[in-house]
């Protein structure tokens, strides 16, 4: 464990050096034009691990240059797809490599559990590069059967430069869901990195630079959302975006987008995400399964099973289990094993946190479990239960993105299915029952992009991820995301000379 104990009190100190703090542009690690930082601090404690170059729009110029020169002069786009896959095998080997610095550097940067860093995300991480991989030399268009004497194929062409933004809850999960398929497609990429968690995706370009990749291929700026970020979304040359965060700023950016070159968006945005509990399903299994859905990762999940629905028959058993299994989950600093909740990200996710809790008390549902801060240092908040919640409280309806799980009551699957659909989002939902018609029927009226029969949070590279309704456009992972970076072209020539 890279993160081994050094202090015998206070939070562990880790053992890894921050050696990567500026902006990666063109291959070069080089400060911000303004000579700019910002401090990234640890959730543990909320002192600074490190001062990062703050991007600006300056910066993100110079990038989106550098990658245009990359996809139009460059080796990328017109090496072999095996070369390209071959550098994209190579860094998710030194990913593996580097698994444990890299899991502390996350752990430290975003407070998360060590060990889901080390032996679930960075492994993930590794995981999603050798899928896309494996698709690079893969991408081929079609000869098409059309009327008339003419011969028509497409071209599955990269589109360009790809600017993409992401948050704070996986930082490089979701850079690698980002990068991975828009390299193996053949495009450039500028990233924008979220202000709270700058580190780990500077850490693995550098090992991307190390594995082969040109320079000017893959540009990551650190800065925040309304300087740096805005300039990538509006940016004349940039030919698509890709965003994950907020539904509000996904609104932003599409209409950053449109307002400028038009370039075509993806984006995965907020969920409140319905978990149902059906009358014949084993108890204790349900709750752990809740449990897992609502409190992974702090609860800073957008498609965190947010609206836990339990029928009537087995509400007031499932509340007892699920308040005593809160109170037993583990707090604490997350770099200690066997700890299952470290603190929330941030000063400003926490304040959030504990305001959306306030008002699930005055709405007047039952608060079971927890309610407060855990500790007197840090973003630590206690798993909180809230039964008796109405679907027109604030609990019920906005992304909390903590550790607060909110338990309503259901009577029958008409009205379950029309309260569960009855929201802005679409992201996920899951079922819990051993009825397989249920689940049929279940699965088939639920709008949401993904649905996680008696399961939850199965996150495989080649499984596609996106929402319905406000939850966002277009998915991500599997052969779907390849779309979201390839230009069709079709081709006509006529099978004979026609009379000109
Ligand atoms: P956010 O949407 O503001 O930030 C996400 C990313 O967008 C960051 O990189 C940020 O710098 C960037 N950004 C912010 N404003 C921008 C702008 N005007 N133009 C371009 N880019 C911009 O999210 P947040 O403030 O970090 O968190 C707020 C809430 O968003 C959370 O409480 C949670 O509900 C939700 N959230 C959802 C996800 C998700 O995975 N769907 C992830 C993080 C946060």
């Amino acid at each position: 464990n890279a993160a081994a104990a050094t202090a015998a009190e206070g939070p562990i100190i880790p053992s890894v050096a921050v050696n990567y703090t500026q902006l990666l542009i063109n291959g070069q690690f080089v400060d911000a034009a303004s000579g700019k930082t910002f401090p990234t601090c640890d959730p543990r404690t909320g002192e600074v691990i490190a001062n990062v170059a703050e991007g600006d729009v300056e910066d993100i110029n110079r990038a989106v240059s550098a990658a245009r020169k990359a996809f139009d002069n460059g080796p990328w786009p017109k090496m072999t797809a095996y070369e390209r896959s071959k550098i994209m095998l190579h860094f998710a080997d030194l990913i593996e490599k580097h698994n444990d610095e890299i899991a502390t550097l996350e752990t430290w940067d975003n407070g998360k559990p060590y060990d889901q860093a080390a032996k679930i995300e960075v492994p993930m991480v590794a995981r999603i590069f050798r899928y896309y991989a494996g698709w690079a030399d893969k991408i081929h268009g079609l000869v098409v059967p059309a009327d008339g004497q003419h011969h028509v194929q497409t071209l599955h062409e990269p589109i360009g430069v790809a600017g993409q933004i992401i948050p704070w809850n996986f930082p490089l999960l979701m850079f690698a869901w980002k990068v991975g398929p828009a390299l193996a497609c053949g495009n450039t990429v500028v990233i924008k990195t979220a202000e709270q968690t700058p580190l780990t995706a500077l850490y693995a370009a550098k090992l991307f630079h190390e594995a082969g990749l040109p320079e000017g291929v893959l540009n990551v700026i650190s800065g925040f959302g309304p300087t740096a970020g805005a300039a990538l979304a509006s940016h004349m040359d940039v030919d698509k975006l890709a965003f994950t965060g907020s539904t509000e700023t996904g609104k932003v950016v599409l209409e950053l987008a449109a307002r400028s070159n038009l370039k075509p968006v993806t984006l995965e945005l907020g969920g409140k995400s319905p978990f149902i509990v059906c009358e014949d399903a084993d108890i204790d299994k349900a709750v752990e399964l809740a449990h897992f859905a609502l409190f992974f990762n702090q609860g800073q999940c957008c498609c965190a099973g947010s609206r836990t629905y339990v029928h009537e028959r087995v509400y007031d058993e499932f509340i007892e289990k699920a308040k005593e299994r809160a109170v037993k989950r583990l707090v604490g600093d997350p770099f200690k094993e066997g700890i299952e909740q470290g603190p929330q990200v941030d000063s400003e996710q926490f304040q959030k946190i504990l305001k959306c809790i306030r008002s699930g008390i005055e709405d007047g549902a039952t608060l079971e479990a927890g309610g407060e801060r855990f500790g007197t240092k840090g973003y630590y908040i206690k798993p909180t239960v809230f039964s008796n919640v109405k679907d027109e409280m604030l609990i019920a309806r906005d992304e909390i993105f903590g550790p607060v799980q909110s338990i309503l009551k259901f009577k029958d699957y008409d009205e379950v299915i029309h309260r569960a659909n009855n929201t802005r989002y679409g992201l996920a939902a899951g079922v819990f029952t051993q009825n397989l018609e249920t689940a049929n029927i279940l699965t088939r009226a639920l709008h949401a992009g993904t649905v996680w029969i008696n399961c939850f949070d199965v996150f495989d590279a080649a499984i596609p991820f996106g929402g319905y309704k406000m939850s966002g456009h277009g998915r991500e992972k599997g052969i779907y995301s390849l779309s979201n970076y390839l230009q069709v072209k079709a081709v006509v020539t006529p099978l004979k000379n026609p009379a000109w």
